[in-house]
């Protein structure tokens, strides 16, 4: 192995660019040409490669977002498109890639593998919607972000006697629902895995009235949709103002958290480790602590598991 490259795509997750930083460096220790690729897959099928030194990625660490760029490329999703890519990478020298992304880029990655390039995945995505590993970059700093928000909303729907429903990020994974609505207090969540019941929910907040609660806090996950109309059905039930806040976009920016920073330092570092070793096709993960690797295959087929206790511990602790 002489030369490497780094792509991040799919959607950004803050702790990307730490993840780069960790790949850079540790390849410039192993005395590797490393290679960054903007925009993902669609910027290797087009040639968009630079060299990167010890300070393309200096004072990045801290920052939200990706230095590379992301996009999703439908192109890559044919043959022909990862043959390009993949003798744009022969052009460069390059015989190993890592790429940090969610399911679909390992997806990729895994085919591009067949045609002789050896690849490493990362997972970064803020849903953690991998079920191969505890935790995904981006996904504890997206948490985090939404904790402040709630924390805002709740002085004001305190206040004013409110109930806030809150839209957070996650289309088929309640994980960001359900990890704030635990740690932010919430009196329901709503997670795509679990369905709700209006009329369950009105009695609670009025019951919750009766016992002296000042607000309810409502967080429900994207997938579940209609914020709209459940703030209008509740107002209408209870008689208590309710208002609906989609979070959105903001979730993805902002400086990564310390956990999500020593993750991506943690994996940029062993991706690059694998590759000195000549292993492809592996994804990194973290269970029970520990950094780990699995085949991408194996790992896409993970079946997703629910967190069935801290649903039941959000119920009882909001009571
Ligand atoms: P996120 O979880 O943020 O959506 P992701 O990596 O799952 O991230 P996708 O848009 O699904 O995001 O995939 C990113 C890119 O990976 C796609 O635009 C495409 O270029 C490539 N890709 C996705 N699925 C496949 C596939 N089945 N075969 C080849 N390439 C794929």
């Amino acid at each position: 192995m002489k030369s490497i490259a780094i792509l991040t795509s799919g959607g950004d997750a803050p702790g990307m660019n730490a993840a780069i930083r960790a790949v850079v460096r540790t390849a410039l220790d192993k005395d590797l040409k490393v290679f960054g690729v903007n925009r993902g897959y669609s910027g290797l099928i087009n040639g968009e490669l630079f060299e990167m030194n010890r300070e393309s990625v200096s004072d990045i660490i801290h920052r939200g977002g990706t230095i590379l760029r992301t996009a999703r490329c439908e192109e890559f999703k044919t043959e022909e498109g990862r043959k390009r890519a993949a003798s744009v990478l022969k052009v460069f020298g390059i015989d190993g890639l890592v790429v940090i992304g969610g399911n679909g880029t390992f997806a990729g990655a895994q085919l591009l593998s067949k045609l002789g390039v050896k690849t490493i995945g990362l997972p970064g995505t803020i849903d953690n919607d991998l079920p191969y590993t505890d935790y995904t970059i981006g996904f504890d700093t997206a948490l985090n972000t939404v904790l402040d928000a709630i924390n805002k909303l709740r002085d004001t729907s305190s206040s004013h006697e409110r109930v806030s429903i809150v839209e957070v990020m996650g289309r088929d994974c309640g994980d960001i629902a359900l990890h704030a609505g635990v740690g932010g207090g919430a009196e329901f969540v709503i997670l795509p895995e679990k369905g709700y019941n209006e009329e369950e929910i009105c009695k609670n907040i009025l019951q919750g009235k009766v016992k002296g609660k000042l607000h309810s806090l409502i967080i429900m996950a994207e997938g579940v949709g209609g914020t709209d109309e459940l703030a209008n059905k509740i107002e209408e039930v209870t008689g208590i103002e309710t208002r609906a806040t989609k979070l959105g976009h903001i979730q993805r920016g902002g400086s990564p958290s310390a956990f999500d920073r020593v993750l991506a330092s943690r994996m940029g570092y062993k991706a690059v480790e694998l590759l000195c070793q000549g292993k492809t096709s592996k994804v990194l993960g973290m269970k029970n602590g520990k950094i780990f690797d699995m085949d991408i295959n194996e790992a896409l087929e993970v079946p997703r598991s629910f967190d069935e206790e801290l649903y039941t511990i959000s119920k009882i602790i909001s009571n």
